[in-house]
Formats: C-alpha cells, structure tokens, sequence
C-alpha cells in the first residue's frame, strides 16, 4: 500500500528493530515506547484497521494473538507463577480501532507492552 509506513517496513524501505518475522507477519519495536517493553505485531499483507477484518482474516488474527505470549517470552515480560501460586511479570496486548479508538496508523496492529510499571497512561 502506497503511503503506509507499516508497509514500507515490512519493505524493508524503512528501519525497525524487527524481533520476528514469518511468511504473514513481522514485529518490532515501538519507535515511541509507552512501556519498558512495546512491540508492535503486523500482518504483512496491507489491511487498514480491525474494522475492515473479515472471517477471511480471522487465520491472521489469531496467528498475530498467539505471537504475544511468544514474544513475552523472548522479551523477558511473560507471566511468571512462583512455587506459591502467586503471579508476577505479565503484559498488555491491545488493537486501537479508528480515531474514537485512538488509533494512528491505518495498518492493522497488535500492541505489546510490558515490564515493570508505572507505565505511560495505558491504565
Ligand atoms: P496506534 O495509535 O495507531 O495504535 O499506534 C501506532 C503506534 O505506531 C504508536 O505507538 C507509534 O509510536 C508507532 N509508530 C508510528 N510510526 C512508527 C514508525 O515509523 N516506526 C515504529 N517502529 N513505530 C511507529
Ligand atoms: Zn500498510
């Protein structure tokens, strides 16, 4: 897609501290990181926003959804279970939706953020 600069990283025509990459998806690193830990997890074929998703994308999502516990892992933020059942560590995964959602880019992506808080304004 002309003029997205999610795809012009998924070119490679821009930089990003890509940390995965497949046949259908690539993530990196947030340029403006609201949290110690902030990924960023794209389709790499084009699509706007969750709302134009359809069934047809349903594979993509999930496979984005399912990349997150993976990354957390790699990236030191996955949930941890002490040997009293108590949790720790952890992270957020969220997909900001058109302007009253907060998103800013017209590509679809999958937030991940994590590490110790406070964290900037993600509540
Ligand atoms: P949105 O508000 O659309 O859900 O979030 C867009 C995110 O993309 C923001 O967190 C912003 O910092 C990030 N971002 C915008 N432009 C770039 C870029 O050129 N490179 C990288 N790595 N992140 C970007
Ligand atoms: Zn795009």
């Amino acid at each position: 897609m002309d003029n997205c600069i999610f795809c012009k990283i998924v070119a490679k025509q821009i930089p990003a501290g890509v940390v995965y990459e497949d046949e259908d998806l690539l993530a990196f690193k947030d340029i403006n990181p609201a949290a110690p830990v902030h990924l960023l997890v794209i389709p790499k074929q084009h699509v706007a926003t969750l709302s134009d998703c359809t069934d047809e994308h349903a594979a993509v999502l999930g496979k984005m959804l399912a990349l997150a516990p993976k990354l957390a892992a790699e990236h030191g933020i996955a949930v941890k279970q002490g040997p009293d059942g108590q949790r720790s560590g952890g992270y957020k995964t969220l997909i900001n939706c058109g302007p009253d959602g907060g998103q800013e880019v017209y590509h679809l992506h999958l937030h991940v953020y994590g590490g110790p808080r406070p964290w900037r304004g993600l509540g």
